[in-house]
């Protein structure tokens, strides 16, 4: 029998009562652990973060929450050989992969930790300036954000299990606002190592970070008016939460990082060997390719000039053809595998319906898998689709297969290609490929209204940019509409969610006070 991880919550490690889920070895098929939620007394645990964790935390300036996530950081830095090890064997990453979970969720901290000094001993947040209520100044209101008296739950994806948690905790806990995060099922193993070794390590307050593996019932229903929920997951998931009572009745506030069919458009006027094609064809290989493509922002569709559908197909095309697949142990393989046999099913079924209104520009699933069985493996190859109608053929702006799949097609002129960008109904990112500073600059402007995060590649920047599906902590991660309408990171902007923010009446002096006493 493998090893059944304990929870967290109420200030100690609690493991089910219920027999748990097995989490497996995508690769090699092998059990590893086992995680249950089953028996826990759930409304303990929430009151236990929210009154024991919430007043530990909210009686720290940021500047001493900001040391807590340095803190936190230094933890997972000095762990982090068994957390790639982890995620080599329940997520299947190779060790890039790896490293955009593990040292993303790291460095997110870090840059949280280092925002959060600069606001000094602040313990709330002045909102803009006073302005006059009455003559000659004598009566003004100032607003104030102060931290939400709740707990922040989160309600993970299982593509992230370290990223999700940290670029949310710190967020959270810089706030001043404690969290209990539900990781999901099939990854939750490092998610539940990591809040290990932080809470091992006593460097965060009793009841300011708790952990509940297994099944997300009841996890809803403890709610409270001043709670917060994150959940990041698909859009049929989210709908579950949104229709929830703590959400429609109670007012609960939700962030919603639902899914994305993200795109990529070259600009028209780019000659088949331009600059603007090869650094087109380089990122999209890529983003099909890191974490299989999973991962939320992997741009989905590419939306090229008619003229040059051939050629970038081609473009594209060469590049996957360098991609290696199979065992992340295998030295000479450079993508592993979909997280789980499930997510592989679900994969090939998208890919299936995509092809009824789609062919095969590049098809890399005759190829042999690298040291891993097939009939075990949950590894896939990449495949870049096509079609000649993107505005009959709706399923491509549709459907998200999670996976290493992406759909490339023509347009007939840029408004066109604009058109079909926003078909997305609302994505987390795009990326627009060109050299012209005023032609990338109006499309943008365009794009903006649907996309999260508008990402721009000239030459300029080839070497230096940040990579279209690359979530930076300094920029806004989320997307209108079919996205899930939520926002979080873009710096301190993402320290809004985990407060309420107050108008503040007063005489000058009364507000001079409240200023001053931000600083006690
Ligand atoms: P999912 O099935 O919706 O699960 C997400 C989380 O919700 C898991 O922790 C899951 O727990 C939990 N859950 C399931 N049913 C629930 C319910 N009725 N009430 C409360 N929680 C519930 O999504 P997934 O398959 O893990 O993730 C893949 C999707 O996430 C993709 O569509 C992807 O686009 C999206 N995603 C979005 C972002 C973003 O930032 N926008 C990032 C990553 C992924 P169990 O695992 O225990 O079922």
């Amino acid at each position: 029998m493998t090893e059944l991880l304990a929870n967290h919550v109420a200030g100690r490690w609690q493991t089910g009562q219920g027999p748990g889920s097995t989490l497996l070895d995508p690769v090699l098929g092998a059990p590893l652990v086992r995680v249950d939620a089953t028996g826990l007394d759930l409304p303990a645990a929430f009151a236990f973060a929210r009154e024991t964790g919430g007043k530990a935390l909210r009686a720290l300036s940021h500047a001493q929450r900001a040391k807590l996530l340095a803190d936190v950081a230094a933890v997972l830095q000095a762990n982090r050989d068994a957390y790639y090890a982890i995620s080599t064997a329940n997520s299947g990453t190779v060790k890039n992969d790896t490293a955009v979970d593990v040292d993303g969720g790291i460095y997110t901290l870090s840059q949280y930790a280092k925002w959060g000094a600069a606001l000094g001993n602040d313990r709330h947040l002045i909102d803009g300036s006073a302005v006059v209520l009455a003559k000659d100044g004598a009566f003004q209101s100032q607003h104030i954000q102060v931290p939400t008296r709740g707990v922040a739950l989160f309600i993970n994806a299982f593509n992230f299990p370290s990223w999700g948690l940290w670029e949310k905790a710190a967020p959270a806990l810089l706030s001043g606002v404690p969290v209990i995060v539900k990781p999901a099922t099939a990854t939750a193993w490092l998610t539940q190592r990591m809040v290990k070794d932080v809470i091992d390590a006593g460097v965060l307050p009793p009841g300011a970070l708790s952990i509940i593996c297994g099944s997300s019932a009841g996890l809803m229903d403890q709610l409270q008016p001043m709670d917060v929920v994150s959940f990041t997951g698909s859009a049929d998931t989210a709908a579950t939460i949104r229709s929830h009572t703590a959400i429609t009745r109670h007012s609960v506030r939700s962030n919603i990082e639902a899914d994305s069919v993200n795109c990529a458009l070259l600009l028209p006027g780019h000659a088949a060997d331009s600059d603007a094609v090869a650094l087109l064809a380089r990122e999209v290989a890529r983003e099909m390719t890191v974490k299989s493509g999973q991962k939320c922002t992997a741009i989905r569709r590419v939306l090229v000039p008619q003229a040059l559908y051939d050629s970038v197909a081609q473009a594209i095309g060469a590049q996957l053809a360098k991609t290696t697949v199979g065992n992340p142990r295998n030295e000479a393989v450079r993508m592993g595998s979909l997280v789980s046999r499930a997510q592989y099913d679900s994969v090939q079924q998208g890919l299936r319906q995509l092809l009824t209104q789609t062919s095969a520009l590049h098809d890399g699933r005759a190829n042999a898998l690298i040291d891993a069985d097939p009939a075990i493996a949950a590894c896939a190859q990449p495949v870049l689709l096509g079609t000649q109608d993107p505005d009959g053929h709706a399923l491509v702006h549709d459907i998200e297969v999670f996976g290493p799949v992406a759909t490339l097609m023509p347009y007939r002129d840029l408004e066109h290609g604009l058109t079909l960008a926003h078909r997305g109904q609302g994505s987390l990112v795009c990326s627009i490929y060109g050299d012209d500073a005023s032609a990338l600059a109006t499309a943008a402007n365009d794009l903006a209204a649907s996309h999260g995060r508008v990402h721009i590649v000239s030459p300029d920047v080839a070497k230096l940019h940040s990579g279209h599906g690359n979530v930076m902590p300094q920029s806004q991660h989320g997307g209108p509409g079919r996205a899930g309408g939520g926002a979080e990171l873009g710096g301190l902007r993402a320290l809004d969610f985990y407060h309420r923010k107050s108008a503040i009446q007063a005489a000058p002096r009364v507000l001079q006070a409240l200023n001053q006493s931000a600083e006690a």
